[in-house]
C-alpha cells in the first residue's frame, strides 16, 4: 500500500504508535486525536486594481489543557485544513515537551504571498484578524510567524487587535519587531534552538561538530539562520544548500556572504556561482554528517529514507519525516532528532516574549538564548531519558516515539487533573 502523506493522518498515527507504548488511557487518547476547535473563515481582501478577492482561512485550536493556544500563522498557496490540524496537533507536544505553559495551535490562509504586495498582504493581515478576533487572544490562543509569513505581518496583526480591543494588548501575538513588544533573539530563535539541539546530539553520538559537513534543506528564516549559526558556532562547514527551485553542492563549503549576496540578486539559492546543482531530492541524499530539512513536509519518506547518507537527520521543519521513514532511519542507526524538539526554539522565545509583554520588561539577547539553551537541552535530555528507559524494558522506540511519550504525558496529566476524563 502507498505511504499515507496526509499530514493530520500522519499526526494521529505517531500518536497511536506513542499511545500503545505508554499505555495511554483510552478516553484521553479519543481526545487527543482530533482538535478542540476548528474555525474556518472567508477573508474580503481589497486588491491595488480596486477589486476585492475572497481568501480561505482556518485557525485551530488543537488542545489548551496546559495553557492557551500557541502557533504560528502560514500564507501558503497549498494551505489546507488537514495540514493545518496536523500543524496544531505538532504545537502542542511542541509547548508540551518544553514544558512552557501553552497548549497548540495553528493557522492558515490559502493565498500566494509571492504575488501579492505589501498593501494587499496588509488588507489580509488585517482581515485575519477581523474575522477571528474572537476565538484568538492573549489568554485563549496566541498567534506567531510561519511559513511566508514575518515580523512585518505579526506588526499588522497586532495593530488590528489593539484596534479591536481599544487598549495595546501586544501579548495577542508573538514574533514582532523589536520596536514594538518583540523578543531580542526571537528572529534567530528557531535556528539557535535547532543548534542546541545538534549539540547535544553530536555529543550523544560522539560526532566532532568541527569540520563537520551538514547539508540544509531550505532557505527560509530557519534555513538561513541555521546557516550561518552552523558555521560561526559550531564550526561545521555547510556543503549544501536549497530554497524551493533547487540546491548547490560544493564539498569545500558554501561561503555564507556570498551565498546571501547571490539570493537577493537572483531571487534563488542556485544563482550561486560555485559548486553544482542538485535537485531538492538529490540534496537530502548527498554524503553529509548531518542533514538538515528546513523547509516542508514529507521531504524523507519511504521511498528515501534508505539513501539517505547522513549519521544525523535534525528536523528543522515541522514533518518532514514520515512515520515509515522514521522506522527505517531509526533501523539503519541513523539519529534522526524529531521536529518538535528540534524546532521549539521558535516557540520557546515566543514563550518569553510573550511573558515580557505582559511583564512590560525586556530582556538582553545573552538572557534569551541563555534561558533558551536551558529549556531545549532538558528536553532533549528527557527525550533521551525516555528513550533508554523503554529499551531496558525491552521496548524499542524512536527518538520521536519518546518525545511524543513525554509531551502526550504532560497533556494527559493536565487533562486528568482539569477532570476532562
Ligand atoms: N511557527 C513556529 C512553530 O511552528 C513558532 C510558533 C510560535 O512561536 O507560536 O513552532
Amino acid at each position: 500500500m502507498a505511504e499515507d502523506l496526509n499530514p493530520f493522518r500522519i499526526a494521529q498515527e505517531e500518536l497511536d504508535s506513542a499511545a500503545e507504548a505508554m499505555g495511554l488511557d483510552k478516553t484521553a487518547h479519543a481526545i487527543l486525536r482530533e482538535p478542540k476547535r476548528t474555525v474556518v473563515v472567508n477573508i474580503p481582501v481589497k486588491m491595488r486594481d480596486g477589486s476585492v478577492k475572497v481568501f480561505n482561512g482556518f485557525r485551530v485550536l488543537y488542545n489548551d489543557a496546559r495553557g492557551p493556544g500557541k502557533g504560528g500563522i502560514r500564507y501558503h498557496p497549498l494551505e489546507n485544513l488537514d495540514t493545518v490540524k496536523a500543524l496544531s496537533a505538532w504545537m502542542t507536544w511542541k509547548t508540551s515537551l518544553a514544558n512552557i505553559p501553552f497548549g497548540g495551535a495553528k493557522g492558515g490562509v490559502i493565498c500566494n504571498p509571492k504575488e501579492m504586495n505589501s498593501y494587499e498582504l496588509e488588507n489580509l493581515s488585517r482581515g485575519y484578524v477581523r474575522a477571528l478576533w474572537n476565538s484568538i487572544g492573549p489568554k485563549i490562543d496566541v498567534p506567531a510567524p510561519d511559513v511566508y509569513t514575518n515580523p512585518q505581518i505579526m506588526a499588522w496583526m497586532m495593530d488590528e487587535y489593539n484596534a479591536i480591543a481599544g487598549h495595546g494588548e501586544p501579548a495577542f501575538i508573538t514574533g514582532k519587531p523589536v520596536e514594538i513588544g518583540g523578543s531580542e533573539g526571537r528572529f534567530d530563535s528557531t535556528a539557535m534552538g535547532g543548534m542546541y539541539v545538534l549539540r547535544e546530539s553530536a555529543k550523544k553520538i560522539k560526532l566532532d561538530l568541527k569540520g563537520s559537513d551538514v547539508v540544509i534543506q531550505g532557505f527560509g528564516n530557519a534555513g538561513m539562520f541555521a546557516f550561518e549559526i552552523a558555521n560561526k558556532l559550531a564550526g561545521a562547514k555547510v556543503v549544501g544548500i536549497s530554497d524551493s527551485e533547487g540546491g548547490i553542492y560544493d564539498q569545500d563549503g558554501i561561503d555564507y556572504n556570498k551565498l546571501l549576496a547571490a539570493k537577493k540578486s537572483t531571487g534563488k539559492v542556485q544563482g550561486y556561482d560555485k559548486g553544482e546543482k542538485v535537485s531538492n531530492e538529490e540534496l537530502l541524499e548527498l554524503d553529509a554528517d548531518v542533514i538538515i530539512p528546513a523547509a516542508i513536509e514529507n521531504q524523507i519518506t519511504a521511498a528515501n529514507a534508505d539513501k539517505i547518507k547522513a549519521k544525523i537527520v535534525l528536523e528543522l521543519a515541522n514533518g518532514p519525516v514520515t512515520p515509515e521513514a522514521d522506522r527505517i532511519l531509526f533501523e539503519r542507526g541513523v539519529l534522526d532528532v524529531p521536529d518538535f524538539l528540534v524546532n521549539s526554539g521558535g516557540v520557546i522565545v515566543s514563550y518569553f516574549e510573550w511573558a515580557q509583554d505582559r511583564e512590560g520588561y525586556f530582556w538582553t539577547e545573552e538572557e534569551v538564548y541563555k534561558r533558551l539553551d536551558a529549556i531545549v537541552t532538558r528536553s532533549f535530555n528527557d527525550v533521551m531519558a525516555t528513550q533508554e528507559k523503554y529499551t531496558e524494558s525491552g521496548k524499542k522506540i524512536t527518538p520521536r516515539t519518546a518525545a511524543y511519550i513525554v509531551a502526550v504525558g504532560r497533556v494527559a496529566a493536565a487533562m486528568k487533573l482539569r477532570g476532562w476524563y
